[in-house]
Order: structure tokens, then C-alpha cells, then sequence
């Protein structure tokens, strides 16, 4: 890893009485880097966050940040700001005080404590609002103010715990976009835990994947979709097609494909994402291409997931991406019968 190296876990494991949460978690963050933890509910992804603040102890494993060993500092000497999932703001101060909290407890004289706030809630969109409480904002309201307090006093961390799952879909997909404009005009290093695979692709510079308590895959949004490192990845992170397939004499058959594969003969899965399915333009004489008949369409406005069978497929089904205005051009409807094209070179054996 780089000179700028700011963040490195060694062997973090953690045990809660006879369960295992985390498994031996190595991990190496650059400086000024926005990395998500992403996973199912229950894989861990909380708890590393938690033990990186310091808010849980780990059972074994070290912590150096910015070149200092964390591992077993209490919260209050560590260096991060924090924003938790529920808005937690204290109801009965008002915005500035909420803000300042972090600053009072730093001693920062009054002065500029002040300008700090304005400077913050003026940074977070929110100028003007000092005097108001937090029962008088909206969840996206209390949460930027949220993030201006985990900010105030220029952490060289900032964590998010599923900061944004409270909120509602418009709100979110605005809010992860200014916390990302905003990571990036501060430059602070940021760990943001979210179970939202958009979220996480389209955020995060990394994304670390996790699955019951250990990391499955390390890498950028671009490598963890289309590289996915394990069969649990590449179903997670995107929608795919899990399809059964043999490798027989050095082949791999399924339906129109014939691909050479090395190894022994063997019974594998492909996992073929629905955009991988081209419907155009398919030209005469193309190779991996069979034709297939609409069975459902999903409307979900400019694409549709449209689920096709074909005789070429045996009793499978594949779910591929249409656009609507393909579909109504060429009149597509259930039991419309059309050709369609696999790209090998997409497909991933596991
Ligand atoms: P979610 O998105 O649901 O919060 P998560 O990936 O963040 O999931 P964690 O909260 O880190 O998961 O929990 C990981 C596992 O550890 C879970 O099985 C959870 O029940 C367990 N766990 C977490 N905290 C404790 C605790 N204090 N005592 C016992 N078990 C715990």
C-alpha cells in the first residue's frame, strides 16, 4: 500500500460470548479515501465501524490510524466524527448547540465556536437554521446537521452508519450526493456502512463486501460488479442470471453456448448479468444466439426486466434489460418471440 496510508486493520476478530462476528479482517485505507462496508444484515459490517470508533473492543486484532495505534484507545482520543442511522441529535439543544456540541467539549472559545457552526450548517445547506431544534426539520434536515456535527471539530475520519436507511428514496439518492460532494471538497477519509448496493456503487472510491463476518471482496464499484471474487458477490452486488451449466472434453455447454474452459469435466453455475443479453443489433450468422419468448414483462420505466424462456434454454429462464421504446418499436409483448445474444465474454463460471 502507498505512502498515504491512513487507515490499517490487522487480524481484526471479534466474538460476542460463543459468536464469531468478525473474522480475521484485514483492511488498508487511504487518505482522503471514501470506502463503503457493504453486506447483508447481520454480516458484521456495523460492528468493524463500531470497533474502528472504538464504541466496541475488539477480542484480538490492531488498529494503526494516521500512523498511530488505536487499537485500544478509548473513543474520546480517538480522531473521527460519527452519524448514526436514527437522527441522533440531542431534541432539547437547538441546531448551533447541537453543532458546537464536539467544540464545547474541546474548549473552543465562544467566538469562534460560532463561526465554525455557521461555517458548517452554511456548508450542509442548511444556512439560517442555528436557532431552530430538531423536532422542527425533516429526517434529511436533522441528518445534515448531523453530519456538520460529526464534522466540526475536522476529524481526519468520518463514519457513517447507515446514515441515509431512515430516510425516504428521493431524499436519500440527494443527501449520499452531497455527503460525497462534500467528502470530496474536504478531503476527509471516509467509512460510510450501508446494506444499499446502489448506494454503495455509486458513492464509494472502494467497497468492501462483506458476508457473514468476513470480507469477501475488496475493491472499486467497477471491479465488484463486473469482477465479482465469489458466487455471493456477484449475486449481492447487481441483479444476475444463476444458471446451470457443464464443462465436458474442455467446453462449457449451455443452451447456445460453447466456450472453452479449462479443467476437469464438472457440473458449474454461469452468472450473467441481465445487460449481457443483447437484444440489438443481433447480425446475421452472430454466434451465441438463440431466440427467446417474453413470459413476463416488469415495467419499470425506461427499462423494463422482461424474464424470457427458450427451448434453447432448456426449463431456464433469464431475466434481460429491454428499453421500453425497443419493446413498443418492435411491438414486444408477452409471447413475442425475438433473438437474442449472449456475450461469453461477460459470463463468469464459479
Ligand atoms: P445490520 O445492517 O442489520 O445492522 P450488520 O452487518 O451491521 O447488520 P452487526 O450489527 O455488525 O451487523 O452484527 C453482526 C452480528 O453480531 C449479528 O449477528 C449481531 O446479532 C451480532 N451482534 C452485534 N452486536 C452484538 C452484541 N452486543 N451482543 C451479541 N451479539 C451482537
Amino acid at each position: 500500500m502507498s505512502l498515504d496510508l491512513f487507515l490499517s486493520l490487522r487480524h481484526i476478530h471479534k466474538e460476542f460470548g460463543s459468536f464469531t462476528a468478525l473474522k480475521d479482517i484485514n483492511l488498508d485505507i487511504r487518505k482522503g479515501e471514501f470506502v463503503c462496508f457493504l453486506g447483508p444484515s447481520g454480516c458484521g459490517k456495523t460492528t468493524l465501524l463500531r470497533i474502528i470508533a472504538g464504541l466496541e473492543i475488539q477480542t484480538s486484532g490492531e488498529m494503526t490510524q494516521a500512523g498511530r495505534d488505536i487499537s485500544r484507545l478509548p473513543p474520546a482520543l480517538r480522531d473521527y466524527g460519527i452519524v448514526f442511522q436514527s437522527y441522533a441529535l440531542f431534541p432539547n439543544l437547538s441546531v448551533a448547540d447541537n453543532v458546537a456540541y464536539g467544540l464545547v467539549n474541546r474548549k473552543t472559545p465562544k467566538a469562534e465556536a460560532e463561526r465554525r457552526v455557521k461555517e458548517l450548517v452554511k456548508l450542509v445547506g442548511l444556512p439560517g437554521s442555528e436557532g431552530k431544534y430538531p423536532s422542527q426539520l425533516s429526517g434529511g434536515q436533522q441528518q445534515r446537521i448531523a453530519l456538520a456535527r460529526a464534522l466540526a471539530t475536522s476529524p481526519g475520519l468520518l463514519l457513517l452508519d447507515e446514515p441515509l436507511s431512515a430516510l425516504d428514496a428521493l431524499e436519500r439518492v440527494r443527501l449520499r450526493q452531497e455527503i460525497r460532494t462534500l467528502q470530496q471538497k474536504l478531503g476527509v477519509t471516509t467509512i460510510m456502512v450501508t446494506h444499499d448496493q446502489e448506494e454503495a456503487l455509486s458513492v464509494a472510491d472502494r467497497i468492501v463486501v462483506m458476508n457473514q463476518g468476513v470480507i469477501e471482496q475488496i475493491g472499486t464499484p467497477m471491479e465488484i460488479y463486473r469482477e465479482p471474487a465469489s458466487p455471493f458477490v456477484a449475486d449481492f452486488v447487481g441483479k444476475v442470471n444463476v444458471l446451470p451449466a457443464c464443462v465436458s472434453g474442455g467446453q462449457l455447454t449451455f443452451g447456445p453456448l460453447r466456450l472453452p474452459c479449462d479443467g476437469a469435466d464438472r457440473d458449474v453455475k454461469i452468472y450473467l448479468r441481465p445487460e449481457d443479453v443483447l437484444a440489438r443489433p443481433i447480425a446475421q450468422g452472430d454466434a451465441h444466439v438463440f431466440d427467446a419468448t417474453i413470459e413476463k414483462i416488469e415495467f419499470l420505466g425506461s427499462f423494463c426486466h422482461v424474464h424470457v424462456g427458450s427451448p434453447a434454454l432448456g426449463l431456464h429462464k433469464l431475466t434481460v434489460y429491454l428499453s421500453l421504446n425497443f419493446l413498443s418499436e418492435q411491438s414486444l409483448q408477452i409471447g413475442s418471440t425475438l433473438p437474442l445474444k449472449l456475450l461469453p465474454e461477460r459470463i463468469k463460471v464459479f
